[in-house]
């Protein structure tokens, strides 16, 4: 549970020290050429100072702990940047730009990009192989998109999305948008992803034939309730399926529909709220935090990307 009432969510100063807390658990480090001793920092002050610039005496530059951040050169108070922390990592369906804009009082554009950049943050910078020897890795693919109902004007049905999910048993899970589920496609990112000492549990895709000789075992099921008792319960592939359960559910309930050029972030958030699924709705937020450093997006890159 994350409170509401905390002065982090209220008050922009003291949301602001919540960040120094965060990324500089150290003392005050400099965002420029990482300098961390005391006495060559000072603290800017004054009535034409913006808050929480620091000078750094050894590149004497000026920072604050948001540059180099994703939250660098954004308008949006810090306070509602820290409450959108929390909102989005103790959302279990996600969390619209609409909802977050009327919850924060947005513009809906401001609340798109602060949406996005969050999950951003929550994108792993280098992710490590899943898997490895006596490990099980399940992978299931499905798709998203497509649903024409709600669209009176549209001539075709919008395109389907493929996404493949590869979940490590009791571990982490890494998804993926795919161009579509033939062998070639799926074997680079299995290969590239799982280690091949694992077992791998798929469905009976003909696709998976070949690359599951690759690795050290590969059994396959079918999607019917019958094969899940088979072998007491070890040749299954329900946590791949519960993932996607949980991301399907974002989709319809939350999203309704994720363009193709956004898709991959929505990815990286539903991964990283399985695998930190155990942590406590703050320790997740703060993770997230944490996350957005050292990923600035460019303000070019963004607005390209709102009309895509
Ligand atoms: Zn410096």
């Amino acid at each position: 549970m994350c409170d509401l009432t905390n002065p982090i969510f209220i008050d922009a100063a003291k949301a602001r020290k919540h960040l120094e807390r965060l990324y500089w658990p150290d003392g005050v480090t400099c965002r420029h050429c990482g300098n961390s001793d005391p006495t060559r920092i000072s603290k800017l002050a004054g009535k034409s100072t913006r808050p929480g610039v620091h000078w750094c005496n050894e590149c004497d530059k000026p920072f604050t702990v948001t540059v180099g951040t994703v939250m660098e050169d954004s308008k949006i108070p810090l306070n509602k940047w820290v409450l959108a922390y929390h909102l989005m990592a103790a959302s279990k369906k996600g969390m619209s730009a609409l909802q977050l804009s009327r919850m924060l009082g947005l513009s809906y554009k401001s609340s798109w990009f602060l949406c996005h950049r969050i999950r951003e943050s929550m994108k792993p910078g280098s992710p490590s192989p899943i898997g490895g020897e006596s490990k099980v890795v399940e992978s299931d693919e499905a798709f998203f998109g497509g649903k024409a109902k709600n669209r009176a004007y549209a001539k075709k049905e919008p395109k389907k999305h493929a996404v493949m999910t590869l979940v490590e048993r009791n571990g982490e899970s890494r998804s993926f948008h795919v161009a579509n589920v033939k062998a070639k496609t799926l074997r680079e990112k299995i290969v590239t992803t799982v280690s091949r000492k694992s077992h791998l549990m798929t469905d009976e895709l003909a696709s998976y034939e070949k690359v599951g000789k690759e690795f050290a075992n590969h059994q396959t099921v079918t999607h019917a309730a019958d094969e899940y008792v088979r072998g007491g319960g070890f040749i299954h592939v329900n946590t791949a399926e519960c993932r996607f359960s949980l991301m399907k559910r974002a989709v319809f309930g939350t999203h309704h529909s994720i363009s193709e050029a956004h898709l991959p972030r929505y990815l990286s958030e539903w991964d990283y709220k399985w695998n930190t699924r155990k942590m406590t709705d703050v320790e997740r937020a703060a993770t997230a935090v944490i996350g957005g450093e050292g990923k600035r997006l460019q303000y070019r890159q963004s607005r390209e990307a709102f009309h895509a």
